[in-house]
């Protein structure tokens, strides 16, 4: 065989959409220490490094060996062996036979893709499903009245701390309450939609699996659990060598085709997220760190994709809120908003005392976002990133922990009305959920996380007490009722939540599940045959919340156990107990042992 025209170098011949390799999508990046370097050529590279690390680009060209054309790895394989083809194909080392034998196993592998496709969806594309009928204004201009919900919460349910802790950072005064112009959803084609999530989950996998990715064998093989629920991110921080926010960003990114769809430069990409791992790193934070990042990125991307919420969204909307979940705690100060708030810091003073961490995630991402080297949104048009940027400010905004309440009873509210739901609300929610998920996962994962959240906390209120401030609610390291705490957290803010979101999830993707039927083109793993009438989501957090609130309870009793030990014998140390002298401190009752910080101001600390 003649050796034909270098098509292994040339750009064009690696395709950019639809699971084709996207140069783009090389991630050549990922080897780059230095975020300033320019990237080397990425073909070359990544044909030498398929070649060297498959055996099926080691072995002969017999096509005997290879997995039947319509299963998962096939294409997989398949692609291998075709680059190996090229670059035996320069050195003139193929046979004719051979080149024939494989061409032929390759395009049996696309036709039983292309029949597979074809077959799982009926062409819908003729009838694609009208976007549902606008809804009056009005009916939603109802809804942005605030209350506490906190008042409704029996005053013997929680010790105080926990109470006066869920009022500080969970609650806000009225006028912070933001409106949102109007905005009606619309489904995409139904038939785009399920074929499009098809065609992304499979082809996500194979790209995911492929060792074509210059990805270290160890992170890949973590990042192929990246849709499970109770993903454990720790040990993808460890496999990645402390960055597991550069590989979930990158991972989510070429999974949603992000990358080739906005064209986004891989040296800017590795910038920006480089970047993001910085200033997450900034303060050196036990909790609100680039692995909190990765895990708010990640947990969100879980919900769009097991619930097929993605499918109700345009590519911008999935790419802000990817974008809003990995900038969400940007260059944190390890320090709640109330904190910022009593000690008048810059960040207090530059944004009114309005949501202070929030903004600061938002702007100095921005920032990053806009400066030469990291600017993965200059592909948009001027109107697609007004839109992106909206979408992530009301996103981060809404992460805001003194918004809480509001922002359940509005969605509350939304779903007892006809109306559809505004995309940047559920986004947000979904976003909230997502931040306050942990208690929801497995019990390793909510432990740990915990622990690190309550060492932050302790760190802020050892520097209360330096500055002569009042200790805040759970940052007390001597007295704080950990237990407690988390039994308060789960039944007062992340289970209420979590209904909320389950319920919106089903509010939205019921008409699309009967659009769905209608075109006899039903995903069964979403949808349940046993009610044709709703649609039903499959709800992991339920189990693991319930169990971890059992394991509470069980270590509240412990502790009060062992409190009740120490005062005994605390009592028995002090000869005469009753009469109150200069040298001992009278044991402070353990539910009332943390100063209640004034919350009357309605100010919320994140
Ligand atoms: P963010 O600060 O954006 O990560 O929002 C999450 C907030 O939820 C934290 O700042 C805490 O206020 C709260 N939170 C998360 N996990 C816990 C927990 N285990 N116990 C108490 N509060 C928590
Ligand atoms: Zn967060």
């Amino acid at each position: 065989v003649a050796n034909p025209p270098d098509r292994a170098k040339d750009d064009s011949s690696v395709g950019a959409k639809n699971g084709q390799l996207s140069r783009a999508g090389s991630l050549t990046v990922l080897r780059r220490t230095n975020s300033k370097s320019k990237l080397a050529s990425s073909s070359s590279s990544r044909t030498s490094s398929i070649a060297e690390s498959d055996s099926y680009a080691s072995v002969d060209l017999g096509t005997d060996k290879l997995p039947p054309i319509d299963t998962p790895e096939a294409s997989h394989v398949c692609s291998i062996r075709l680059r190996n083809i090229l670059r035996r194909i320069q050195n003139g080392e193929v046979p004719k036979e051979d080149l024939y034998k494989n061409l032929e196993y390759a395009a049996s592998v696309l036709e039983s893709v292309y029949v597979d496709e074809t077959s799982t969806v009926k062409d819908t594309t003729k009838n694609s499903i009208e976007p549902p009928t606008p809804q009056p204004k009005s009916s939603k201009e109802r809804l942005t009245d605030e209350d506490d919900e906190l008042s409704e919460v029996e005053p013997d349910a929680v010790p105080t701390e926990v109470r006066d802790w869920l009022a500080l950072t969970f609650t806000r005064s009225m006028n912070n309450v933001r409106r949102r112009g109007q905005e009606k959803p619309k489904f995409r084609s139904v038939a785009h939609a399920i074929r499009a999530g098809i065609m992304v989950d499979r082809i996500y996998r194979r790209l995911s699996s492929s060792s074509t990715l210059h990805i270290p064998p160890a992170v890949l093989q973590l990042l192929k659990g990246m849709d499970d629920w109770s993903f454990d991110v720790f040990a993808l921080n460890s496999a990645a060598d402390g960055h597991s926010l550069k590989y979930v960003g990158y991972e989510l990114l070429q999974k949603y085709d992000l990358v080739t769809k906005y064209k986004i430069n891989s040296s800017m990409l590795d910038s920006f997220l480089l970047q993001l791992e910085a200033g997450y790193s900034k303060y050196k934070n036990p909790y609100h760190n680039l692995v909190h990042g990765a895990d708010v990125t990640q947990t969100v991307h879980n919900i769009l994709s097991q619930s097929k919420l993605a499918h109700w969204l345009t590519d911008l909307e999935v790419f802000a809120t990817i974008v809003a979940a990995l900038i969400h705690d940007f260059e944190h100060t390890g320090t709640t908003n109330n904190f910022h708030i009593q000690t008048g810091s810059e960040f207090a003073l530059l944004y009114n005392d309005k949501a202070v961490l929030e903004n600061h995630h938002i702007c100095a991402s921005f920032r990053i976002m806009r400066s030469e080297e990291s600017n993965i949104l200059n592909h948009l048009s001027r109107e697609e990133y007004r839109e992106f940027r909206a979408l992530v400010i009301e996103m981060v905004l809404a992460t805001d922990m003194s918004f809480h309440f509001q922002q359940l009873k509005n969605m509350k509210n939304l779903l007892g009305m006809p109306e559809n739901i505004d995309k940047q609300k559920a986004l947000s929610l979904v976003l909230h959920c997502a931040d306050i998920s942990h208690p929801a996962k497995d019990w390793s994962l909510h432990h740990r996380w915990t622990n690190q959240l309550l060492e932050e906390f302790f760190k802020q209120g050892d520097r209360e007490q330096e500055l002569g401030l009042p200790i805040s609610p759970l940052c007390d390291r001597e007295k704080t009722l950990v237990a407690e705490s988390q039994i308060g957290f789960i039944d007062f803010i992340v289970d209420p939540s979590f209904t909320v979101m389950t319920e919106m999830l089903e509010k939205i993707l019921t008409p699309l599940q009967k659009a769905a039927r209608s075109e006899e083109a039903i995903s069964e793993e979403v949808f349940d045959k046993s009610d044709k009438s709703k649609y039903v989501l499959s709800t992991p957090w339920a189990d693991c919340l319930a169990i971890n609130k059992n394991k509470w309870k069980e270590q509240a009793a412990k502790d009060a156990e062992e409190r009740k030990r120490k005062e005994a014998e605390e009592k028995s140390k002090v000869p005469n107990s009753n009469t109150n002298n200069n040298t001992t401190k009278a044991p402070v009752p353990a539910d009332k042992a943390t100063p209640v910080v004034n919350c009357s101001t309605g100010k919320g600390g994140n």
